[in-house]
């Protein structure tokens, strides 16, 4: 196997170093020559369980990859509360959720993404909406921000976190909503328990007092995998909510007739109380882990 000469590798903006080429088993089949087939030779490995290994005389490939740039613009939306306090109103709670998903696969089949994110994207409206008609606003002001380019690597809350609305240092804390909308049992995942134990007490209590769903913690392992990511390396205290993985993620099942409403109504709730709870803390009030160091 032989590259030609004019065939490039063009990935370096893509940080792609590694070229990937799937064939398909027909042309596989013609690679191998007269009377051989990748099944066949399927089958005798695994019988034999040992390689089978043999030339094929008279064939070249040229094998050649690819990358097109095309740009696309994608936008943040965010929305402002404005804190009723003088002076508190210059802090800021954030709560926000990604409203992209994966699009369609090659054979133009759509990924409708549901769960993931459609139910954080509604409960980030609905907050939204409910704050808006509270007469008497929280003292803090808080930021409702629908996220955008999650699935491509965190790229919106990543622009967000270099180009903040409000200074960072003034951010007390960030709520994530990512897949708030399945598993019938009356719990949710949450992670942040221990990298942020002032704001877990904050949702805690407002738990206790209302929704009283079960709060458990198998999400730690996703502790990169969603917005929350970049604001926690920026040093500002995360809570990420989540009702747990399931079947139908990131494929053509993860459909709305899966989501369950009433779920994603008790989680909405509870994040208004907490997000209430937070934004109405006393002046000075820190959620940050004392035993992690500060660096904005
Ligand atoms: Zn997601």
């Amino acid at each position: 196997m032989k590259f030609r000469e004019d065939m490039r590798i063009v990935g370096e903006d893509y940080g792609v170093t590694i070229p990937v080429i799937s064939i398909d088993g027909r042309l596989g089949d013609s690679l191998l020559g007269e009377g051989r087939c990748l099944k066949s030779i399927q089958e005798q490995i695994d019988k034999k369980m040992k390689p089978v290994v043999f030339p094929i005389p008279g064939k070249k490939i040229s094998m050649g990859v690819y990358f097109k740039k095309e740009p696309v613009n994608a936008n943040n939306i965010v929305a402002k509360i404005e804190g009723s306090h003088p002076e508190l109103k210059k802090e800021v709670v954030v709560v926000g959720a990604h409203y992209d998903h994966v699009g369609r696969d090659n054979r133009g089949q759509v990924y409708p993404g549901a769960d993931d994110n459609a139910s954080g994207t509604a409960a980030v409206l609905e907050l939204a909406r409910a704050f808006r008609d509270l007469e008497e606003k929280p003292k803090r002001s808080l930021l409702f921000i629908l996220f955008t380019a999650e699935e491509k690597g965190l790229l919106g809350a990543r622009y967000y976190v270099d180009n903040p609305i409000f200074p960072l240092e003034k951010t007390l804390a960030m709520i994530n909503l990512d897949m708030i909308g399945r598993n019938d049992v009356d719990q949710f995942s949450l992670l942040g328990r221990y990298q942020y134990p002032e704001l877990y007490k904050i949702i805690e209590a407002a738990n206790r007092g209302s929704v009283n769903m079960e709060i458990n913690f198998s999400v730690e392992q996703f502790v990169r995998n969603s917005d929350h990511m970049p604001f926690m390396r920026k040093n500002i205290p995360v809570m990420f909510f989540n009702t747990g993985g399931h079947e139908q993620l990131h494929r053509p099942g993860d459909t709305a007739r899966r989501v369950l409403p009433e779920k994603m109504e008790k989680i909405s709730r509870l994040v208004f109380l907490s997000l209430y709870r937070a934004a109405n803390l006393p002046p000075g009030a820190r959620l940050d882990n004392p035993g992690q160091e500060k660096s904005h």
